[in-house]
């Protein structure tokens, strides 16, 4: 089933200059799918038209066959429901003056999901492999790691279909990155990821299929293993070039 189907998208900040060109990929479900390319190359724009943060100015999008219209709020609430984000920065991304529990919960609430919340995100926070008396603390408590697996557990813990991750690990320290990217190689298992990175070995390890954008111009894209081991594009092959290897993940490329 497809989940995602964006068809020849263009976008613009201003109407001068355009920052994506006729964009054209889909997500099926349980496929999971790396977003990468250069910064600037019009990653996070992607997401943020995937969100309904902001129009197409040209082409269609559409999840699981219906239009994405953020104007229709009967729409965005089903859809905030199966499609959830994790950003960056797990220091700015959480409210300082919430504890854990209403961090985690906020999702449930504002979609007014029914059923026992409590329960929901201490299954959450399990997931994400976090105490259950994390859910009194506040997130100046825990680590950059920790706040990012917070952050997760809200993303997870209405139960989406797809969650859409925007440098979710380029923030963390190698150590915590490598554990991190673990979490959702796990989670990968039960919901559909696209994961949007700079890094190309983040991406290895963890995407099924990527796609890889330049300056708003999706130049590859395909079934992750057989890009690396044969990139068509000179682009992809500069990026290939800088890919740095990941300490106990083997080579990012190649035989593994
Ligand atoms: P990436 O996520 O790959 O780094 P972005 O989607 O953030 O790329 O940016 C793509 C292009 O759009 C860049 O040229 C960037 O300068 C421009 N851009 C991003 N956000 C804005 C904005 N809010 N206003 C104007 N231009 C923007």
């Amino acid at each position: 089933m497809t989940l995602i189907d964006m068809r020849d998208v263009s976008f613009g900040y201003s109407r001068q200059r355009k920052v994506l060109h006729g964009v054209s990929l889909s997500v099926r479900q349980g496929v999971s799918v790396g977003l990468v390319g250069e910064s600037g190359s019009g990653k996070t724009t992607i997401l943020r038209l995937l969100l309904g943060l902001a129009r197409p100015t040209g082409g269609s999008i559409t999840f699981d066959g219906s239009s994405l219209d953020p104007s229709s709020r009967t729409f965005m609430r089903d859809y905030r429901r199966s499609v959830q984000a994790v950003f960056q920065d797990p220091y700015s991304s959480l409210d300082p003056r919430q504890k854990v529990h209403d961090i985690i919960s906020e999702p449930l609430q504002s979609l007014r999901i029914p059923g026992s919340h409590p329960d929901a995100v201490a299954a959450a926070l399990d997931a994400v492999g976090l105490p259950a008396d994390a859910i009194n603390r506040y997130p100046h408590e825990f680590s950059g790691g920790q706040r990012q697996r917070i952050a997760i557990a809200r993303a997870i813990v209405a139960r989406p279909q797809l969650v859409l991750a925007d440098e979710a690990v380029s923030a963390l320290d190698l150590s915590t990155r490598i554990r991190i990217v673990d979490l959702f190689k796990r989670l990968a298992q039960s919901m559909t990821l696209v994961f949007v990175s700079h890094d190309l070995g983040v991406v290895a390890s963890l995407c099924e299929e990527i796609i890889i954008l330049e300056r708003g111009h999706i130049v590859e894209s395909g079934r992750t293993r057989a890009i690396l081991d044969n990139p068509q594009h000179p682009y992809t092959q500069k990026l290939l070039q800088s890919v740095p290897r990941m300490p106990g993940q083997g080579r990012t490329r190649g035989k593994q």
